[in-house]
């Protein structure tokens, strides 16, 4: 399994989805740039995300707060003083490790580092707040100490009473937000599932307290729905429940979705939270803003503060996700073949169109295709190298259809869909490729 993290770290930078960041300059730890596929696909998760979680929505209303936010919110969201994570080094070859995260025991003295094999080599764990800190002006003091937000979380919290109402909303609703998030971890690693900068798809839906629980086990259904959206394969997600000691200060259910990754000792790890998280989060701000955030609630007549549902996703890892659940190596008459099964509401090319010589017109023929789809779909024109090794560059970027215009295009204007699982061919007319495309991925999966 390790292999395929190996096989797609090398895919993705030649393919470009992923570079390693600062690449020239031997590379930043854990920092990845996106390259063309990659910013394809991660906006058209983000899309996916976003028309599930408001677009199609009247209940829930999208946000984009500043990532640098008032230091007293960070007193208020628990994070200066929770946000923390258990830490050892090694003392000979100074390793670090989150001592909640090894697979080794750390006190025993017999243990080995893993790094450099010395016995008993560990320190004593001490706390290590995860959140980068920066300075707000020219000067650089404690006073002006700013923090590049851990979440994109209270960025919603803190507008709540904004965004109530300038859109006039009533209970229950939810704020939706996508957003970069950063945090300083101490073992950041597996290609993009674990880094410092990364970005959240977050939604924090406001309910009446005792309407908490049938909310919690709607947006759990409604979260795994969204993950069978994006073709993921059902046996390799599960939910986990987060026992009492796993709890975060603020939560009085969670529940994580999590995915088959395959690393590590155990190979499942989260995807998504899913939290109730109280009142805490409106109950702080408000004690520490001394602002009311209450709500009153008209049919009742009561005020109170809201609760909150909150579902909190990862994009990058999503995106890792669909890259290790849609690779696929299979062997064609002695030939091996290598692509990506995505699920064409996301892949960065939905239709690749070719012709299959450089004359005949035909050239002109499938540029005019490109021309014609590309207001409705991902298209990539091209012309270069052989029919074989064309389709096997979209197999890797896992294009689900590549459409060819070949000898009999001029004679009966049929093109061939070439489909990227089946290697099927089928021929359709060049003025009914619009629609049969939109029937092809509307049907997607479930034949
Ligand atoms: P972990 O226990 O793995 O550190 P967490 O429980 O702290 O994660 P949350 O705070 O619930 O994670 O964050 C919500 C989502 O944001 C996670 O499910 C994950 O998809 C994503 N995420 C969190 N930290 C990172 C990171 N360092 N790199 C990439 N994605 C992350």
């Amino acid at each position: 399994m390790t292999n395929i993290m190996d096989k797609l770290t090398a895919l993705c930078k030649r393919r470009g989805f992923i570079y390693p960041s600062s690449e020239i300059y031997g590379g930043i730890n854990a920092c990845w740039d996106y390259g063309p596929m990659g910013v394809r696909l991660k906006t058209n998760i983000k899309a996916h995300w976003f028309r599930t979680m408001t677009r199609m929505r009247d209940d829930v209303v999208p946000l984009d707060a500043a990532i640098l936010m008032h230091p007293r919110v960070w007193e208020a969201s628990g994070h200066i003083t929770e946000f923390t994570d258990p830490l050892i080094d090694c003392k000979q070859c100074k390793a670090r490790f989150r001592a909640d995260d090894v697979d080794f025991d750390f006190k025993d003295p017999n243990t080995p580092c893993p790094r450099c094999g010395n016995r008993g080599t560990f320190t004593e764990p001490r706390m290590f707040n995860l959140m980068f800190k920066t300075f707000m002006g020219p000067v650089e003091d404690e006073a002006s100490v700013v923090y590049l937000r851990p979440e994109t979380a209270q960025g919603i919290y803190v507008n709540f009473d904004n965004v109530r109402i300038s859109s006039r909303l009533k209970l229950p609703f939810g704020i939706a937000q996508i957003g970069k998030a950063f945090r300083n971890e101490i073992t950041p690693g597996n290609f993009i599932f674990r880094t410092r900068e990364f970005e959240q798809m977050e939604m924090q839906f406001f309910v009446k307290p005792d309407e908490d629980q049938k909310w919690f086990d709607y947006w759990k259904e409604e979260r795994m729905k969204w993950y069978l959206s994006i073709g993921l394969t059902p046996e390799r997600l599960r939910w986990h429940e987060h026992g009492p000691n796993e709890l975060a200060h603020y939560a009085k259910a969670a529940f994580d979705i999590q995915y088959e990754f395959g690393f590590g000792s155990d190979p499942w790890h989260e995807l998504e939270g899913v939290h109730n998280r109280t009142d805490f989060d409106l109950k702080r701000h408000q004690e520490f803003a001394g602002k009311k955030l209450e709500y009153f609630d008209e049919a009742s007549r009561e005020r109170y503060l809201p609760y909150i549902i909150e579902t909190s996703a990862g994009c990058d890892r999503t995106l890792l996700v669909t890259l290790i659940d849609g690779y696929r190596e299979e062997e064609i008459k002695g030939e091996k073949r290598v692509f990506l099964g995505f699920h064409p509401s996301i892949a960065p090319i939905t239709a690749a169109i070719f012709p299959l010589v450089k004359k005949d017109g035909m050239p002109d023929i499938a540029k005019k295709i490109t021309a014609d789809l590309r207001p409705h779909y991902d298209v990539f024109y091209d012309a270069g190298g052989s029919i074989g090794r064309r389709y096997a560059r979209q197999d890797e970027v896992g294009t689900p259809f590549c459409i060819t215009v070949d000898g009999q295009t001029l004679e009966d204007q049929t093109v061939t869909i070439r489909h990227r699982n089946t290697l099927e061919q089928e021929r359709c007319s060049t003025d009914r490729l619009r629609e049969r495309l939109g029937d092809l991925i509307a049907t997607y999966g479930s034949a």
